[in-house]
């Protein structure tokens, strides 16, 4: 589905920015048809000069929204000299948009440097002296020890941007940022760009921009392309419902968020064990791990992420057909977050979440944020023994194995929403089955699985029966 974009009635292209040839070429070479919404309506305001507050779920463009126009202004004026800054909450998202101004600003020769902790820091005051660049990607942490050691000046900084802000407000950036802003020239153009508008942003703004134009995409709530569902589960039965869930529903590449680095590390390696290329993805690791994590699952050879909050904010891959919130998010934000890692731009994407009875009231805020009651979703287990069940008066979608074709159809884009049909074919028709089945995983290995909260009610006999209600 093409992004038909109109701005005061027009329709709008990248033409009618008046970029220069390399920059339009860039925007081919991507293949980049038509500018996304964020893309349509923040350009022209960043070209003017004027400050921006871009509220913007992930997965619409808006990397672009704002790398465009800053590296069509950087064209005209000094060379070697860093002119634009940009302040991301995370390492990995960092490095993503540093590769977005790469690419989309090869025929300029304006150049592009990230700048975070984890890795080296001559390497990083090398850098700077040997590229002399014109952008800077930076994470506040590190950027404030090389201005401490007089490696970056920032003097000559025109454009700011804090990207995800409010992210970086939670992640208690805020002095850091104040402090950066700070060092910069009392005139420059700041851009704010934020998944969602929490209190303390709304003022927050007022402390940083001058009249910002303010550009709001879908009112922030989460993503349009995603499904969403619910499976309502005992915190000691998660696992395996996790499994059940992996089994039977073809994912492409799945992301799987838990509460803590403990949690990830885990869940990971009990995946790994049980057959499923897993990577872990969360602050416990160095960043030459993080590293290596990200390229597995980039790659594809980890077709699961199980990841913390914090390690993976901003992650753009495009495979993902689903996120798994294995826990819960404490906040309605963190889940607009977290399932923002699916449904990118128009690909389909679903949202899967094990809900406890814990969980109900955040269950609620959610719901009321994405309009509307959630689709429940049982687990069978173990032949026809149903161990999942929901009682808050909510018509809950039973899910034999054959059902699970329908999430197949999601992630394809195939099926058009509304309640399914069972699928004919079979479950272990090949074509379907892309999620190899690993063995069963043994009860007392699942049992064993050491991170509930708060224990279920096992069944005499062995396996963990539950009846959950949700009222
Ligand atoms: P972002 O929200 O910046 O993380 O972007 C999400 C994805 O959309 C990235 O993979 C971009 O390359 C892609 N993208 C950005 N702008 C466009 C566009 N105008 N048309 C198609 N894809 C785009």
């Amino acid at each position: 589905m093409p992004f038909q974009q109109h701005h005061k009635g027009m329709l709008l292209n990248f033409s009618s920015f008046s970029f220069d040839s390399a920059i339009m070429e860039a925007i081919d070479r991507a293949g980049y048809t038509e500018p996304t919404p964020i893309q349509a309506q923040a350009i022209g305001p960043v070209l003017e000069g004027k400050d921006l507050l871009g509220l913007a779920q992930t997965g619409t463009g808006k990397t672009a929204a704002f790398a465009l126009p800053i590296l069509q202004h950087l064209l005209s004026g000094k060379r070697c000299t860093a002119r634009a800054l940009v302040l991301s909450p995370t390492r990995e998202l960092a490095e993503q948009t540093r590769k977005a101004f790469e690419s989309l600003g090869k025929k300029t020769g304006l150049v592009a440097l990230s700048i975070y902790g984890g890795v080296s820091v001559s390497a990083q005051r090398r850098a700077l002296k040997r590229d002399m660049p014109e952008i800077i990607v930076a994470c506040p942490g590190r950027l404030l020890d090389l201005m401490g050691q007089g490696a970056i000046t920032l003097k000559d900084i025109e454009i700011l941007v804090l990207d995800e802000a409010d992210q970086m407000f939670d992640m208690g950036f805020l002095p850091s940022v104040r402090q950066i802003i700070a060092s910069l020239p009392a005139k420059h153009q700041t851009l704010m760009f934020s998944a969602t508008l929490p209190a303390e942003i709304r003022s927050l703004t007022s402390e940083f921009q001058n009249e910002p134009a303010r550009v709001e995409i879908g009112n922030s709530q989460p993503v349009e392309t995603v499904n969403h569902v619910v499976y309502p589960v005992a915190q000691a039965n998660k696992y395996a419902v996790l499994s059940e869930i992996l089994k039977n529903t073809a994912t492409g590449q799945a992301l799987i968020f838990v509460r803590t680095k403990h949690r990830a590390q885990k869940l990971a390696v009990q995946l790994s064990e049980e057959g499923y290329p897993a990577a872990s993805l969360h602050g416990n690791l160095s960043q030459a791990q993080r590293d290596k994590a990200m390229q597995k699952f980039r790659s594809g050879k980890a077709r699961l992420m199980v990841a913390t909050d914090i390690a993976a904010r901003g992650i753009d891959i495009s495979g993902i057909s689903h996120v798994i919130n294995f826990d819960m998010p404490d906040t309605v934000e963190a889940y607009t977050h977290r399932i923002g890692r699916t449904g990118r731009m128009t690909h389909r994407g679903t949202a899967l979440t094990l809900a406890t009875p814990e969980d109900r009231s955040m269950l609620r805020i959610i719901e009321r944020t994405v309009g509307g009651q959630i689709e429940r979703k049982l687990v069978t287990l173990h032949g026809n023994e149903m161990v999942s069940s929901l009682d808050d008066g909510s018509s809950v979608t039973p899910e034999p194995r054959a059902d699970f074709h329908g999430a197949r159809d999601e992630y394809s884009g195939a099926h058009s929403g509304g309640p399914r049909k069972p699928s004919p074919r079979s479950f272990a028709t090949p074509a379907v089955a892309r999620v190899a089945s690993p063995a069963r995983p043994k009860t007392a290995r699942r049992s064993a699985y050491a991170i509930s909260r708060s224990s279920g009610r096992h069944a005499p006999g062995g396996h963990p029966k539950e009846y959950v209600s949700i009222p």
